[in-house]
């Protein structure tokens, strides 16, 4: 760890271990005040339980703390020095170019676990496991962790290589080229989650023979998805919650289960979170995605060919960036992508809510079952302990999904006809 100081670390984690113990408190509080009124809304479908609220305050404080911690992380590893004495030393290296970045992303990978350790621990496992929602082993957790940062560094490496090459050999058009090689990329990426990615978390298998089956097959038909994949992911070896998505496009597209869900759920319900999934299936969700991920790189790239220069020329001298392409530069993008990132949510998740809204409306189309709906929903969010009715500014910032009480006051809104 010469490359970044001891004091640093410590200075790190005990400022870690104290938003750990602020959150801690919070915690307690939430849990020994009581549990507030039934929300007006169907009073019958929900309350909100003082672990729930105890559970989504600690998520609200920790969706803020992490880019913080990340922004100040990158910032000491620029400013400390690091970045520019990582990148002497990968110059060193033996290794062509792009074992040369490739050393020097997977370091600085490393670097930023360490000094965001304590907080991703309890984000990752303490948290979920103290309220009874994961009983996974730490030797498992950290073989995902481990997983996923390696997953990270085999895709953000090679897409730092082609930026620097882009830069290098067309440095007045390499923001619209780097655009043109993003849509196969992103595409690729889409494509090959269920098939590379996923499984080497979980397993997946098609829904058995049975009612089940036959009613999500009658849903598909409904829908003229007929044959669509559906599967049911071993969620179970890891965690109490219950959830379901879409993923993969055109051949790769499946719905996936939680089997704690088919398990767990009455079959109405089941097939009501079924037929919201299928929606977004049916209504393109994932290329509307990838079309708005796109256009948001369109954007991005346009800028920054146009101020990169002016950009570089105002960075900290300290921070010994030379150029474009210049590997001590890596953390600085990093730390802008961090708060570009933090600052888009409100916009990104806007967006969220208004298809996942359009996903509620045609899945009740599909099922006609406004009940079954809003009992799933509530079942939803009692076993996951999400807040149903958050303060406003926090849905505005981090949901992607409507609140639970706007979503089951949507379904049950006998003024609109789904049929
Ligand atoms: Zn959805």
């Amino acid at each position: 760890m010469g490359l970044l100081s001891w004091r640093i670390i410590c200075l790190f984690w005990l400022s870690q271990g104290l938003a750990i113990s602020v959150l801690f408190s919070l915690a307690l509080r939430a849990l020994t005040e009581g549990c507030p009124a039934d929300l007006p809304v169907e009073n019958h479908l929900f309350a909100l339980s003082e672990q729930m609220r105890a559970y989504s305050t600690q998520r609200y404080v920790l969706y803020f703390l992490f880019p913080v911690y990340s922004a100040c992380a990158l910032l000491a590893v620029l400013q400390g020095g690091a970045a520019r004495r990582l990148r002497d030393v990968a110059e060193k290296c033996p290794a062509s170019g792009f074992g040369q970045i490739l050393f020097y992303y997977a370091s600085l990978v490393l670097f930023l676990l360490v000094l965001k350790f304590p907080l991703v621990f309890y984000g990752g496992y303490f948290l979920d496991h103290s309220f009874g929602l994961s009983h996974q082993s730490l030797g498992g957790w950290l073989l995902d962790l481990l997983k996923w940062k390696l997953i990270d560094i085999a895709v953000i490496a090679p897409v730092i290589i082609l930026l620097f090459a882009l830069v290098k050999r067309y440095p007045r058009a390499w923001g619209r080229l780097f655009f043109l090689c993003a849509v196969p990329i992103v595409y690729g990426a889409v494509l090959l989650t269920p098939l590379v990615v996923d499984p080497l978390f979980n397993r997946f298998s098609p829904v058995p023979d049975g009612h089940l089956l036959r009613q999500i097959k009658h849903l598909e038909e409904k829908a003229g998805i007929s044959g669509a994949s559906v599967y049911i992911v071993d969620s179970s070896c890891r965690k109490k919650t219950l959830n379901a998505y879409v993923t993969g496009i055109g051949p790769t597209a499946q719905v996936v289960l939680y089997d704690n869900l088919v398990r767990r759920l009455p079959e109405d319900e089941v097939l009501a979170i079924v037929s919201h999934e299928i929606a977004h299936y049916v209504l393109q969700h994932v290329y509307l995605g990838i079309a708005l991920s796109l256009a948001g790189l369109l954007i991005l790239e346009e800028i920054l060919q146009k101020l990169a220069p002016a950009i570089l020329s105002r960075l900290p001298r300290g921070w010994g960036i030379v150029s474009l392409c210049d590997k001590a530069i890596i953390p600085a993008i990093l730390l802008g992508w961090t708060l570009l990132s933090f600052l888009a949510a409100p916009v990104i998740n806007g967006c969220s809510r208004c298809i996942e809204q359009e996903a509620d409306a045609y899945g009740l189309k599909l099922t006609g079952d406004r009940l079954a709906t809003a009992r799933s929903l509530t079942h939803l969010a009692q076993t996951n302990l999400s807040d149903p009715d958050p303060p406003a500014w926090i849905e505005f910032w981090m949901f992607s999904h409507p609140s639970l009480r706007k979503r089951i006051e949507f379904v049950l809104d006998k003024s609109r006809d789904y049929r």
